[in-house]
């Protein structure tokens, strides 16, 4: 009979216990000892859950104080000298090179942080430089195979692979590669292996997600070298290669030639894994994630079975398509969802249920079909299918016509700037913001009010408009041309557009880790998406009810709702995405009708979910992506000025298609990038209009006139006085009101100095 296996556990804990401890002792609440204890705690419960619902091959060192690289940078050494510096203990620079470190006199500021290939996880970018000296250093990676011994559980330590960790590290060193160190790290992984040999246990995994990337031809023959050195000293362990994200297109025949006992696969995301197999063949026991960690759907089993089916040749466990850090916890924390909605999600602790589940209908052979778990599952499924409380037919309708006069404008952008510019009568270099203004405590307290009831709608909308009515003088008295009206009345960018519009439902408890002890909480899509009625234009006619001056509408486009939510399995991201949109496109629509002149539908987070490999890009992502902004906007006449707001500037590679959504004005990040991104605008010819942050809002600090004079004046050269806006990088809602206004007076004085 099969095997099952977990790649690796969430580490947050049931009730969020990590976040509160570390938290705590962050604030001096608790003591280093008594945060270690509460640590091992923690994973004996993850070790014990996984145990008692019958995983047999379970993970240690899964486990992480903040992150999984961060952890191997310090089992690697891998530490700049600046945190090797500070005088504390060995844990606290650990977390110095998480969070930064300011104390007496230190200020060292945290290491980068970056997503995790194609999740909305955070790991922190290791950092080499010329003083790396790379050695072992920690125990915790050995430390946690006898610590769960020591509670009658085997594990198979998990360690991030040689590759993965170095091509995600940030070289320091002039002219070097991540393969100038392949050396140094094959004799430490070396060395770690020979310190596990002891430990007997089942597998060792090495986790290389890096393999489902693009790999090119050198670095094929530096990664096989790389292992050939590792594996030729591998002693009596088992090695298990594991991959997830994707497919290992480039790299499987390779693979299959090295002396590994395990490859581990996902056919989940890995579109061409069971295609690679059946072409090539297998020489190796297959670790097939079948069950996805990504999402948190209840497993379809007929579709599982049916690759299992696939691979019968072959010995093969079964488990996770990748670590189930990336979903809730268990469904036992969701009190209140109703029960229909319930029995078709599957939280970490379910999904456990799942593997097993499938292991048993495996060993049963074609008559699995006529087994009680395969058909209450099925059951389910079918359920869901015919739930016709999910199904909207105008909305399937709608999308089916979607034509292609739909992804167009009136007319193209030289002919809206004329009328633009004669509607808006707005003067040069026009100042604006980005959309929120800060959440002071105040807000805050108003919603939850709400919510629990303590406050009625009525209070609530009155309250919300003061806020505003202060919000739009503060606008007019810094003097900023183009205002807004704050977004009080939103949480979250993406969980405000859910809870307004049909097809979404929320979990009480659904927090999955975003950073460190940063969670977030993405809303589902469960069904097909419309908007019943208008979400924001009463707001913001209102607040331009309050003002001469141009209010910007402000909404969240489709692209970034679906990016930020958990998407169905059974449509596609495209046919989603369209749906958003249409519902986007009618609001846009309405407020038009309502007398605003522009509106900024925000895609900040339409760079996350670029597929991993460069020729995914266009097929099965930008051009749905883009078509789905261009429907927003379709319906608009000339004179209505759109933006759009993107939240990064890694740009060059995705500017073309950025230009391809057709927004009048764009605003994106620029300020932390040393203007790198204004010379791309420039070297690129770009026609449209374009306001580039000329701050960072991340940091409380009050730029001077003079900072932001040398900015502007740079920004006017390479862009050109006509096409150039003025406006912070993103919006200010983390931000303290104090410095938000003197930054943006400043920004708005230097702005009109140039103006005139
Ligand atoms: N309009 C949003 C705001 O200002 C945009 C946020 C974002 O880019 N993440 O808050
Ligand atoms: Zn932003």
């Amino acid at each position: 009979m099969t095997k099952t296996y977990v790649t690796g556990f969430l580490r947050i804990g049931k009730e969020r216990e990590l976040k509160k401890i570390t938290e705590n002792y962050f604030k001096s609440i608790i003591s280093e000892e008594e945060l270690i204890a509460a640590a091992k705690e923690l994973r004996k419960k993850h070790w014990e859950i996984q145990k008692n619902n019958n995983i047999d091959y379970i993970s240690s060192n899964d486990f992480s104080f903040y992150d999984g690289m961060l952890d191997t940078s310090f089992l690697l050494n891998v530490i700049p000298k600046r945190y090797k510096d500070l005088p504390v203990s060995e844990l606290e620079k650990y977390f110095a090179m998480a969070r930064g470190y300011q104390k007496n006199d230190y200020d060292v500021k945290a290491l980068e942080m970056k997503k995790w290939f194609n999740t909305n996880y955070h790991y922190v970018v290791p950092e080499i430089d010329e003083d790396t000296e790379f050695k072992l250093n920690g125990i915790k990676l050995f430390s946690e195979i006898d610590e769960a011994k020591s509670l009658n559980i085997d594990t198979k330590p998990v360690i991030i692979g040689p590759y993965t960790f170095l091509k995600l590290s940030k070289i320091l060193v002039e002219g070097k590669n991540w393969y100038d160190y392949s050396d140094k790290v094959a004799e430490l992984y070396i060395e770690i292996l020979q310190k596990i040999e002891s430990k007997n246990v089942s597998f060792v995994q090495i986790d290389e997600p890096g393999f489902v990337m693009d790999l090119d031809d050198i670095s094929k023959k530096e990664i096989i070298s790389l292992y050939n050195k590792i594996l030729s000293k591998k002693g009596n362990n088992k090695i298990l290669i594991n991959t997830y994200f994707g497919d290992i297109r480039d790299i499987y025949n390779e693979l299959q030639k090295l002396d590994i006992d395990a490859i581990g696969l996902d056919f989940v995301e890995g579109i061409k894994n069971i295609e690679l197999i059946e072409q090539y063949g297998n020489s190796k026991l297959i670790f097939a994630g079948v069950i996805n960690g990504k999402n948190i759907w209840r497993n379809n089993y007929e579709n599982s079975i049916k690759i299992l089916e696939k691979l019968n040749k072959y010995e093969y466990y079964i488990g996770t398509s990748c670590s189930l850090l990336h979903v809730p916890y268990s469904l036992e924390n969701e009190k209140n969802m109703d029960k229909e909605y319930l029995s078709y999600l599957s939280f970490a602790v379910e999904k456990l249920g799942e593997i097993v589940d499938l292991k048993e209908i495996d060993s049963m052979g074609n008559d699995y079909i006529n087994s009680n778990i395969y058909i209450e599952n099925q059951k389910i499924i079918q359920n869901k299918k015919n739930n016709i409380s999910l199904i909207n037919s105008d909305v399937r309708e709608k999308v089916k016509n979607v034509e292609n006069s739909d992804f167009y404008r009136k007319n193209e952008f030289p002919i809206r700037k004329i009328v633009q510019n004669d509607y808006l009568n707005l003067p040069i270099l026009p100042t604006t913001t980005i959309g929120s203004f800060p959440q002071t405590n105040d807000v805050r307290k108003i919603r939850k009010e709400l919510k629990t009831g303590q406050i009625n709608g009525e209070t609530y909308i009155n309250l919300i408009k003061e806020k505003i009515d202060n919000i739009i003088k503060v606008q007019e008295d810094i003097g900023l041309d183009v205002l807004v009206h704050g977004e009080y009345e939103r949480n979250d960018m993406v969980e405000y557009f859910g809870e307004n519009l049909s097809g979404f439902i929320f979990t009480e408890n659904g927090w999955v880790q975003s950073y460190g002890t940063r969670g977030v909480k993405p809303p589902i899509i469960i069904g097909d998406i419309s908007r019943e009625k208008a979400i924001t234009v009463d707001w913001i006619k209102y607040a331009q009810s309050k003002t001469d001056r141009i209010v910007k509408g402000m909404l969240t486009g489709p692209v970034t709702i679906l990016n930020w939510s958990f998407p169905r399995e059974d449509i596609s991201n495209e046919e989603m995405s369209y749906q958003i949109a249409l519902a986007i496109k009618d609001e846009v629509e309405d407020l038009e009708k309502a007398g605003i002149k522009i509106i900024q539908i925000d895609e900040a987070a339409l760079r996350e979910k670029l597929p991993l490999r460069k020729e995914d890009w266009n097929k099965l992502y930008l051009n749905w992506a883009i078509k789905s902004f261009r429907i927003t906007c379709s319906g608009v006449e000339n004179k209505t000025q759109i933006h759009s707001h993107f939240c990064y500037s890694e740009f060059s590679d995705i500017f073309a298609d950025i230009d391809e959504m057709d927004a009048d004005v764009i605003t994106i990040e620029a300020a932390k990038s040393d203007l790198k991104m204004v010379d791309f605008i420039s070297k690129f010819n770009y026609k449209k209009e374009s306001g580039p942050g000329v701050y960072d809002i991340h940091s409380p600090r009050v730029p001077t006139e003079e900072e932001f004079g040398e900015i502007i004046i740079k920004m006017i050269e390479k862009i050109g006085k006509d096409k150039l806006w003025i406006n912070p990088d993103c919006g200010l809602k983390t931000r303290g009101e104090k410095e938000t206004y003197e930054s943006l007076k400043n920004m708005v004085k230097v702005a009109n100095k140039f103006r005139n």
